[in-house]
């Protein structure tokens, strides 16, 4: 399977550096966004690298896509939220800032006022850690 050693979402694959993970399967891994722009923030990756959207391979999107479908409705469940984005950058212009392909599920609320390309600011981890007891309970 593709991997880089200088990119973080393949260490964390690797098991190298840790996250707070909801679900893994053959081809893909669920964990929290570190940097949550609401409570049930995370990301959903295939295991093999690629960059973007221009270099993943088909098969690799499809089981994304898949493991997306199971985690936006667990996220949706836990925390009773008012929508969901999936969001998936690709490019520095289109605000991407880790550059293995991920797919954001990003709970909102009704007027939240959340601009997309939002900054990042550092979530409290023992609250995140509980955020994603909640959702695991749904997978
Ligand atoms: P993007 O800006 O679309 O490339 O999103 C990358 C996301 O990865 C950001 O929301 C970061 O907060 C998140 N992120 C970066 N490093 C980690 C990490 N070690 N664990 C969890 N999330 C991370
Ligand atoms: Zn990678």
């Amino acid at each position: 399977m593709a991997s880089d050693p200088d990119c973080i979402f393949c260490k964390i694959v690797a098991g190298e550096i840790p996250c707070f993970k909801l679900y893994e399967d053959a081809e893909t891994l669920a964990f929290m966004d570190i940097n949550p722009v609401h409570d049930g923030h995370c990301l959903v990756i295939p295991k093999a690298h690629s960059a973007n959207v221009f270099e993943i391979m088909p098969e690799d999107f499809a089981a994304a896509a898949r493991a997306t479908t199971k985690a936006a409705k667990a996220v949706n469940a836990a925390l009773q939220s008012d929508g969901i984005n999936l969001i998936q950058a690709n490019g520095e212009g289109a605000g991407q800032s880790v550059q293995h392909f991920h797919i954001h599920v990003l709970p909102r609320r009704m007027n939240d006022g959340l601009l997309v390309n939002w900054e990042l600011k550092p979530g409290d981890r023992d609250h995140i850690a509980a955020v994603a007891a909640r959702i695991r309970e749904f997978l």
